[in-house]
């Protein structure tokens, strides 16, 4: 957070520094600081509804994360809903309501990443004629996948289909922060090991398969 922190005031300090750098000027952007970085994005993308299941403490800290991350980023082409609930001991789906656990209620690297997880299911779940033929594919490649936690995913087609899921959230993660950051997010994951670490051993077949099948979120 502090990195967050020290990285945003150097934002706002070239932001708001007119051409002779008056100090004035860098006092009164401060204050306002907020509304300027977030207006690029807020009037670029439409707003996400976030609700709390239970009002608790932690579901408020992961909501008020969220929404410093959905305002540091254009997030426009990973919106794929607009509803999020946040639900303390729920496991993260994204499905009927994307729904996040508090895990990362102070991370928002891995709060950013799980949040594009579940929205690129929705990306996916619009496409399911194409991510049919794409998980019967990945079967044909990794015959014999685990199933279940922590290596696999809860039945073989939904481990095949996070292969695609997980693939396109590494790509994402690399876009928006960067491949160093991504390496630590997916690298801390404590779950569907096997699907990650087949991705990024395999990243040019896997990506082969996502293009062939018209599955990539662009
Ligand atoms: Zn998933």
């Amino acid at each position: 957070m502090s990195f967050r922190a020290t990285r945003k005031a150097a934002t706002i300090h070239q932001l708001c520094l007119d051409p002779d750098g008056h100090e004035h000027c860098y006092h009164f952007q401060m204050h306002w600081a907020p509304l300027i970085l977030c207006a690029p994005f807020w009037l670029g993308q439409p707003a996400i509804t976030i609700d709390l299941a239970h009002g608790t403490d932690r579901e408020r800290q992961t909501k008020a994360l969220l929404e410093q991350v959905l305002a540091s980023y254009d997030l426009s082409k990973y919106t794929f809903t607009r509803r999020v609930v946040i639900e303390e001991r729920a496991v993260n789906h994204a499905f009927p309501v994307l729904t996040l656990n508090v895990r990362f209620a102070r991370s928002a690297d891995e709060l950013l990443s799980s949040y594009i997880h579940e929205q690129l299911h929705w990306h996916l779940r619009a496409r399911g004629a194409d991510q049919q033929e794409a998980i019967a594919e990945l079967r044909r490649m990794y015959p014999g996948a685990p199933v279940g936690l922590p290596e696999g995913a809860d039945t073989a087609v939904s481990t095949y289909g996070h292969l695609v899921d997980c693939y396109l959230e590494i790509q994402a993660d690399r876009r928006l922060i960067g491949a160093e950051r991504t390496n630590a997010v997916i690298g801390d994951k404590a779950h569907y090991t096997w699907i990650y670490k087949t991705v990024l051993q395999d990243e040019p077949m896997i990506a082969a398969v996502v293009r062939g099948h018209h599955l990539e979120d662009q």
